[in-house]
């Protein structure tokens, strides 16, 4: 049975203030009865430390929402995975949209990054999704796959046990219009099946795979519980406690 993992990226979200107000909320819902489903916080990079002083031992783990594949040297503005872990991060997200948008980034650039987090024992939450250009050509499973293998490449089956894939539409994210259940569904059991060619039906069972994409408290219990979905990816919701929290219930 795989755990379902709730994960909240802040985005450039919340000064270091608001990031104490923010965890200190989401500390004092996370109740016990909650804690079969694992949940992750992302904050931005300043707040990384403070945040990681905040949880502990409270269960609720820390990930990053970027990283540069090297652990130092002149690489102006970049964080490496070595000081992620320094600052009690297991997580780190890769290849969000909005970086594959806003940055260029390539599958070529985040499979990198994908094994440098692997080797330095970091966990990496590696995203896909088309965009509604891409849907609307009927194309989402052929740019869906290459995406994934894309970003797997020269990573073997043992370490990919331990890779989150995030599913998120382009289309859906930030915009309020969530991919329905049943369009989720179809491209979690792509990404499964795609993944079971790839290494083993062993492997692929093991691997969770997160839906992403406006996520809400309204809509969460449908496509958490939809067979191949294994919990979320939560941008604009994740920014209040409540409704954060509210999401990881629906994962019960
Ligand atoms: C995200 O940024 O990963 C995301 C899913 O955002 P939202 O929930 O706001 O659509």
């Amino acid at each position: 049975m795989r755990q379902k993992i709730i994960a909240g990226n802040w985005k450039m979200n919340k000064d270091i203030n608001e990031t104490v107000e923010l965890i200190d909320g989401v500390k004092s819902l996370y109740s016990t009865n909650l804690h079969s489903v694992k949940v992750i916080v992302c904050p931005p990079f300043p707040s990384l430390n403070v945040a990681n002083e905040l949880l502990r031992g409270t269960g609720i783990e820390l990930g990053a929402q970027n990283m540069y594949h090297e652990n130092e040297g002149a690489y102006t503005g970049e964080v490496s995975p070595k000081m992620l872990k320094a600052v009690g991060c297991r997580y780190v997200i890769i290849g969000h949209s909005e970086r594959r948008q806003y940055f260029k980034e390539t599958d070529d650039f985040i499979n990198r990054k994908a094994r440098k987090a692997l080797t330095e024992g970091l966990i990496p939450i590696i995203c896909v999704g088309e965009t509604l250009q891409e849907r609307e050509q009927n194309i989402t499973h052929q740019v869906v796959t290459t995406q994934v293998e894309g970003c797997l490449q020269n990573i073997p089956g043992e370490n990919v046990e331990k890779v989150i894939i995030a599913y998120e539409p382009v289309w859906a994210i930030g915009t309020g219009k969530n991919a329905t259940p049943e369009q989720a569904q179809e491209v979690h059991a792509l990404i499964r099946s795609l993944l079971s060619k790839l290494y083993s039906p062993d492997v692929a069972s093991k691997v969770t795979i997160q839906y992403g994409g406006s996520v809400k408290p309204e809509n969460a219990k449908d496509l958490l519980h939809q067979p191949d979905i294994d919990g979320a990816l939560v941008g604009g919701a994740c920014l209040k406690a409540d409704s954060f929290i509210a999401i990881v219930k629906a994962a019960l």
